[in-house]
């Protein structure tokens, strides 16, 4: 795709045509600046730009290309003829006349490629593949105990993947990658999970053997901070700079975003929200330490709780009937977990001040109970009334949802990223102008 492109798209143009402030060959920020390198990650830089900015209006003139990119006509209209040539975006729909000739639109062929998402649980995965808006063409579950073996995923990934890819018809020379999450701790730079508590898997090269295997470029990634790309990518962060999804369920998970880069700490271990110990003392959490805020409030301490007070083991099902029932025991148990949460939420809120809090997971099945004392905390509980300015969104998503977020790891390295070879973590590449340039600039934040 993009960075893979063989033209040389980085034509000087007359310095008449270039104001100071309009350059083509515009640099990337953080990288080293020798001429070869910058001449080739240019190249791959400006077609990446064009096709971002093409995916992103929906369907755009070369004209305003032009504009919107700082790029010339020419070598708009060079980039814009080899990716025609391709396939990779088609001309659509004839923009209203003001009069003279109407301009041809241009849009991207969402079924150009296709990109495959696993989504790893410790009895299984879910297996998606989507095209290049990220929209679901096939997707199937597998059910395989994962838990402490890594061998029987790999194998399971790569049966999964060729399955999927005869099922929906997809010819691999079509599919632009494989991405897989998973709940833990990974070194996305090789697609090494670092330790995984839910899979009890400790150092496990995931990305290496599965690309023997496929013959696929392999990302692997967080899955919570998956979803966080798949929200920038398409969904309801598309347009935000700062932002933090919350996942409620079984685990309690977080992925923070910060001018518009997920945030992955020092060692890839951020957003370990579940695991801060709110209770000294508090119940044992399967990370093996007491009191965690997952040990409170995730799914298994709120059935716990419900199970003492019905004198029985109350399963996944009987907690949802309970709730649909109103039951009022289960509710004030919910109700109780929800105001704890909140709370926590309400000081992530106060540390990191982000513009949108997107609440997903199973949990959100608990409904408003659940719900409303965590966005009543962050309205209320947050420093000098910060919380009223945060946009609060839920998404009832399923496994199903943390199988597009994987699948986006792929669409985010092949659009967004030229030269996918170094696994940055950036997930957005361009920001808007600057006081000092007046300039659109192109940023990369390389990952750990
Ligand atoms: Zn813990």
């Amino acid at each position: 795709m993009a960075h893979k492109q063989s033209d040389d798209f980085t034509h000087s143009e007359p310095s008449s045509t270039v104001t100071p402030e309009t350059k083509d060959e515009r640099e990337p920020a953080g990288r080293p600046n020798t001429p070869r390198a910058s001449r080739s990650l240019l190249r791959d830089l400006n077609v990446s730009l064009l096709i971002e900015l093409v995916r992103r209006a929906g369907a755009i003139s070369r004209a305003e290309l032009a504009r919107q990119s700082q790029l010339s006509a020419p070598t708009v209209s060079a980039i814009v003829d080899h990716l025609l040539k391709r396939g990779i975006v088609v001309e659509t729909t004839t923009a209203p006349s003001s009069g003279g000739r109407p301009p041809v639109l241009l849009s991207v062929d969402p079924k150009a490629g296709y990109v495959v998402g696993i989504k790893l649980r410790g009895d299984g995965l879910t297996t998606v593949v989507c095209d290049l808006d990220a929209q679901v063409v096939a997707s199937c579950e597998h059910y395989v105990p994962l838990v402490g073996d890594p061998a029987a995923a790999i194998a399971a990934i790569e049966q999964e993947t060729r399955r999927i890819l005869r099922t929906a018809a997809v010819s691999p020379s079509k599919v632009l990658g494989l991405g897989i999450g998973l709940s833990g701790v990974i070194e996305t730079s090789d697609g090494v999970c670092r330790f995984s508590h839910l899979l009890q898997w400790n150092d496990v090269e995931l990305a290496g053997p599965l690309r023997d295997r496929l013959g696929l470029p392999v990302w692997v990634e967080n899955d919570v901070n998956a979803l966080a790309v798949a929200e920038k990518w398409a969904g309801d962060a598309f347009t935000a700079s700062d932002f933090v999804t919350l996942t409620v369920g079984r685990g309690i998970g977080l992925a923070i975003v910060v001018n518009r880069s997920l945030y992955r700490g020092a060692h890839g271990a951020s957003g370990e929200f579940g695991h801060m110990i709110v209770e000294p003392g508090g119940p044992k959490c399967e990370c093996g330490r007491f009191g965690c805020l997952e040990a409170m409030v995730g799914e298994g301490a709120i059935r716990r709780r419900i199970s003492e007070r019905k004198g029985h083991d109350v399963s996944r099902d009987e907690l949802q009937l309970l709730v649909d029932m109103g039951d009022s025991a289960a509710l004030e148990v919910i109700d109780s977990a929800g105001r704890k949460l909140g709370l926590a939420v309400a000081n992530v809120v106060t540390l990191l001040n982000p513009e949108l809090l997107i609440i997903c997971g199973e949990g959100t099945a608990l409904g408003p109970t659940f719900l409303d004392p965590i966005v009543n905390a962050v309205h209320d509980q947050t420093f000098a009334d910060l919380g009223r300015e945060v946009e609060i969104k839920v998404q009832g998503w399923g496994d199903e949802a943390w199988a597009v977020g994987a699948a986006t790891l792929v669409l985010r390295e092949s659009f967004n990223l030229p030269g996918a070879d170094d696994n940055s973590t950036a997930i957005w590449h361009r920001t808007n102008s600057t006081a000092t340039t007046g300039s659109s600039e192109v940023a990369f934040v390389s990952g750990n």
